[in-house]
């Protein structure tokens, strides 16, 4: 008897500890979402920015700024997308992959989203292969991208306003 109360009290100690576990990393992953970008990432995507303009305005001789918006209001795990809205060309990043993916977001996906809205902007709105012709690649490798291939599986090239 007084062996089982010492089992008991035991496995009521796992529970709690496990239970304490589950609730550290919802709070994690929640605070995370719902928090604006930290500082760091933010800083991280403004320094990422900067080295795209340098990179363009050495391989083509201007400097074109998009709009860029963190939005956590994706469907899906769409790591980025471009829109083409009457004349207005916005970039928005997922902030939901960001926490699992931030180095891929910086090295490649930024340059990725950068060299569609600069096709949008030499007037290219091919949607064949969504957009991810040989002269977006050859954009996206010359403003610095890791990985210029298309993400698996996904259009994010959007001829209209998003909506949110
Ligand atoms: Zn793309």
């Amino acid at each position: 008897m007084h062996f089982n109360k010492k089992l008991e009290k035991f496995f009521l100690l796992i529970i709690f500890i496990a239970l304490g576990v589950l609730a550290k990393n919802y709070y994690t992953s929640h605070t995370f979402k719902d928090q604006p970008l930290s500082q760091k990432n933010q800083q991280r995507i403004t320094l990422k920015e900067k080295e795209i303009l340098q990179n363009m305005r050495k391989a083509f001789g201007y400097e074109k700024h998009y709009d860029l918006n963190v939005t956590d209001k994706f469907p899906g795990r769409l790591y980025g997308l471009t829109t083409f809205n009457e004349g207005k060309i916005t970039i928005y990043l997922n902030k939901k992959v960001m926490q699992e993916s931030m180095d891929y977001m910086v090295e490649s996906v930024i340059a990725h989203e950068y060299a569609h809205a600069l096709m949008f902007s030499l007037g290219h709105f091919e949607e064949d292969s969504g957009g991810h012709t040989e002269q977006w690649k050859e954009i996206c490798q010359k403003l610095g991208g890791k990985d210029c291939r298309p993400y698996v599986d996904q259009k994010e090239i959007i001829m209209s306003k998003m909506p949110f």
